[in-house]
């Protein structure tokens, strides 16, 4: 059985205490499970590939936009399980100078060098992905396939983030806390959270529709979802969000921790400013141990630095760090 299919459980490191309130928080480092297959987006193609498998497919076609955790992390699945793998990527200005395109962009050439072949689309073209005519046209092109949507989400994608929350965990922490895209994580957390725990939830998108999302895969209603804590929207961010996330990485190395906490600029690091803003201003309570799941995605942080010394902003410390 390969490897993929195994994933141990990962380790909860502490993040940040606050002494005077008896608050702990932890972080359960999913980054840390897979060097390219990272955290959430491992959990959420496992059994996708093992059924790709059964089916006897040899391409796995999924979707995404240019600095896709996900489109990475099946190219390198791919890579790994000898699987061919399509990538259907957002923006068609992409493919008019490959050269170009993988110079600017270490996400797609990567998964290039992982064997990932592209079909670059229209952004309407995009909107249109789901659908029948869609997938002929697909069909036509690159034969029969096995289909991720994008993002990954699907009940099988739920059943591998049911995996994430060991007993341990389940018994131990008041709150647990996942940062949300399509919400499939967020769904795998809460089915498999104990009664008494609290789970919040952070969408990185802007628009209230994640608890419904969410709730197309959990039978739970007692979930909290958070709104407001996107910086403006998704991968959006400013100066405030760059610093933090410099502070706390640098914070955290020490020397039980020498390669620190690196946080991602899309999902992690506004679930943690979220959540110690959360702390501050009394939502959160005393005496309270609080788990808040690393779900990956660093791959991210260099096409980020790129756009924001593009924009000479403030850049992140830690491109290279890990
Ligand atoms: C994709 C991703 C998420 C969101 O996961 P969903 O299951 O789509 O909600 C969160 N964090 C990171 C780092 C991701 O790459």
């Amino acid at each position: 059985m390969n490897r993929l299919f195994t994933p141990n459980d990962s380790v909860n490191q502490k993040f940040k205490s606050f002494p005077d309130l008896e608050i702990e928080v932890d972080m359960k480092r999913e980054d840390l499970l897979h060097k390219e297959v990272s955290g959430n987006k491992l959990r959420k193609l496992k059994y996708n590939l093992l059924e790709a498998q059964k089916q006897g497919a040899r391409t796995i076609l999924t979707f995404g936009g240019a600095f896709s955790n996900h489109i990475a992390a099946t190219a390198a699945a791919g890579q790994l399980l000898n699987l061919r793998t399509i990538g259907v990527i957002r923006g068609e200005e992409l493919a008019e100078d490959l050269e170009k395109t993988f110079a600017h962009n270490s996400t797609l050439k990567k998964a290039h060098q992982n064997g990932m072949q592209f079909h670059f689309v229209s952004r309407q073209a995009y909107r249109e992905k789901d659908t029948k005519a869609f997938q002929t046209q697909m069909e036509a092109i690159f034969g029969s396939y096995y289909n991720i949507p994008e993002g990954g989400t699907n009940s099988l994608a739920v059943k591998g983030t049911e995996e994430i929350l060991t007993e341990y965990d389940t018994t131990y922490y008041h709150i647990i806390c996942v940062a949300a895209g399509t919400g499939g994580t967020a769904a795998g957390i809460i089915n498999t959270a104990s009664p008494h725990q609290k789970v919040i939830v952070f969408s990185a998108l802007k628009g209230g529709f994640m608890k419904e999302e969410i709730e197309q895969y959990t039978l739970r209603r007692d979930f909290e979802v958070v709104n407001e804590m996107t910086f403006g929207g998704y991968a959006k961010s400013d100066d405030r969000l760059i610093d933090y996330m410099n502070t706390r990485f640098r914070e955290s190395l020490t020397i039980e921790n020498p390669y620190g906490i690196p946080l991602e600029p899309i999902y992690t690091a506004k679930m943690m400013y979220g959540i110690e803003q959360m702390v501050e201003s009394g939502v959160i309570k005393g005496k309270t141990r609080i788990l808040a799941v690393h779900t990956g995605g660093l791959q991210s942080i260099a096409g980020y630095n790129k756009m924001l010394e593009k924009k000479r902003r403030l850049k992140l410390s830690y491109e290279n760090q890990f």
